[in-house]
This record gives structure tokens, C-alpha cells and sequence, in this order.
């Protein structure tokens, strides 16, 4: 089992994995960008091929692209649309640059009142006009959504919709956010309801295509469609739900990647509490914190 964080690039990518092993990191996730800004700096082929050579040199692996927050690929707006595509095809060559399994994104939304059909339309013709923009078959990677605003990919219909309209189905992949799913009423702080939600994803989308868990407690309640990440433990989910969570052998070779808040001293915390709840028969290894 893999467990590691979303790194920082602030200060640039030569700084990512100092931070990874810092926090004992065994895979990690990143933006290749500020996540806030359209415009980004070109990366660096040497300084790609470097950091590639980090992360295999400390036995890091997988890692994943973030696609930043700004994308709206289920847009109504002509221009945020294209402006959506456009940065994700970029974002499929800079990944691919880096060496990455994938690029995970959010599904956008369809604004207040707009059909919810309409806006899966509109994303899966996103999927499939970056992916030829991009010329790459590395992985799409479908986040589930909170909920929150209409978003897309609250519930697994509404993913599998995005999947079966898909020109190039063969490369989209899927991540279970445990926060949103939670936030979005799928019953996974219980192992029996934990089971239904794995049951119904495999039935869904096959037994390869769930690749990546985004670990997160949640603050905000059971199906209030609120996205609010917490700290592993501490938050609705819970202690126990996350035992149950971390613990299913559906689960034990997917890697598990923490987005919870906090600074450094936050991370190490979580670091430790998500490995305490780990069935010492499966615990993994932990690796050297230093460089
Ligand atoms: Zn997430
Ligand atoms: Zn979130």
C-alpha cells in the first residue's frame, strides 16, 4: 500500500520531492502550475527528466498531475470551454513531460438552473477534444465531485455517462475523492456501505479503472453536497470509517493520496494517523525521512 500527500511546487518543481520524503512519502500528487492562474511557466526538460529520476531513485510511485481548480470542462461558456480544453491538452504534455500515471480532474459544472445532461455532454467532448489536441494516451484520470453548485460527478451515473460518451474510453481512469463521496451521500464511513460503494464502482466501470484514492476526512455532513477536507480522524468519516476505508482488500494496491489542510507539521500528523489505523499485517514500510 502507497500512501503520500499533494505536494507544493511553490518555488518550483526542484522542490517537490524534498518535501515528498520529508513526509515520508511512497507517492504523490502535484500541480505543474499555480492553481490559480491560467498562465504558467514552461517546464523544463531537463528539470522534468531530473525530477523523474528523484521520484524512481526513492522508489516514489505513482505520481499524478492535478489539473488546476480554473477548468470548467462542463462550461456553458463557449469561451471557458475551449479556454478548459485548450489548458488540459497542455496539461496531458507537461504530465507526460514529467513522467506522470495520469492527470486527475474535476468534472466542472453546468452553472445554476442548466441541465445536468447537457453539461456531461459538454464534458466528455472536452475529454475527447484535449486528448487529441494532446496526442498523448496517457490517462484522464475522473474525479467524483461533492456535489456542491451542480457539479459533475456526484454520483457514478453521472461518471459512467461521461465514460460512455467518450471517443477514447480506453484512457480514462477513476479517482474516489473520500471526502467528496462522502459529502455526496455514497455511504463509505461503514464497511458495509463501504462495500456497496466499491461494488457498485467495479460493476460500473471494471475492475482496472479505478486507480488513485484521494484520502480526506471530511468537516462538512453525510450528503450536504459541501466540500470540506479534514484531517484523517478527526472529521465525519471518522476514526473507525477510515479503519474500515484503509483496511479493504478491494482497496490495498490502489495508492492513497491525502489533500487534508495544515502545514508541514499537519501533514506528518496525518501521515502518522492514517498509518496507525493500517492492520499491522499490511502496514507498509516507512521510508527514511531524509534526502
Ligand atoms: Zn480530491
Ligand atoms: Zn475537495
Amino acid at each position: 500500500m502507497r500512501l503520500g500527500f499533494h505536494i507544493s511546487i511553490a518555488g518550483g518543481i526542484s522542490k517537490v520531492v524534498p518535501r515528498a520524503v520529508q513526509r515520508r512519502c511512497t507517492t504523490l500528487q502535484m500541480f505543474t502550475s499555480s492553481p490559480v492562474q491560467w498562465q504558467r511557466p514552461l517546464l523544463e526538460p531537463d528539470e522534468c527528466q531530473q525530477f523523474a529520476e528523484q521520484l524512481a531513485a526513492r522508489d516514489i510511485r505513482p505520481h499524478f498531475v492535478h489539473a488546476v481548480y480554473l477548468l470548467n470542462i462542463a462550461s456553458p461558456d463557449r469561451q471557458l470551454w475551449q479556454r478548459s480544453v485548450d489548458h488540459l491538452a497542455e496539461e496531458l504534455r507537461r504530465a507526460e513531460l514529467l513522467a506522470a500515471a495520469g492527470v486527475v480532474l474535476h468534472l466542472g459544472s453546468g452553472g445554476a438552473g442548466g441541465s445536468v445532461n447537457d453539461a456531461i455532454n459538454r464534458g466528455a467532448r472536452a475529454l475527447n477534444v484535449a486528448r487529441e489536441q494532446a496526442e498523448t494516451s496517457l490517462p484522464l484520470i475522473l474525479e467524483n465531485s461533492a456535489g456542491a453548485g451542480n457539479t459533475v460527478g456526484s454520483t457514478i451515473p453521472q461518471i459512467a455517462d461521461i465514460v460512455g460518451q467518450s471517443q477514447y474510453p480506453e484512457h480514462l481512469q477513476v479517482c474516489l475523492d473520500t471526502a467528496h463521496a462522502f459529502a455526496a451521500g455514497w455511504p463509505l464511513h461503514h464497511r458495509e456501505g463501504l462495500d456497496k460503494v466499491l461494488e457498485e464502482l467495479d460493476t460500473t466501470f471494471g475492475p482496472q479503472r479505478l486507480v488513485l484514492i484521494h484520502a480526506n476526512d471530511s468537516r462538512a455532513a453525510f450528503a450536504s453536497r459541501v466540500d470540506r477536507h479534514w484531517h484523517i480522524g478527526q472529521g465525519k468519516i471518522g476514526r473507525e470509517g477510515f479503519r474500515a476505508i484503509v483496511n479493504h482488500p478491494r482497496l490495498r494496491d490502489i495508492p492513497f493520496i491525502m489533500e487534508t489542510p495544515g502545514t508541514e507539521a499537519d501533514d506528518l500528523r496525518n501521515m502518522r494517523a492514517i498509518r496507525r489505523l493500517i492492520n499491522k499485517e499490511i502496514q507498509p514500510p516507512l521510508p527514511p525521512a531524509r534526502l
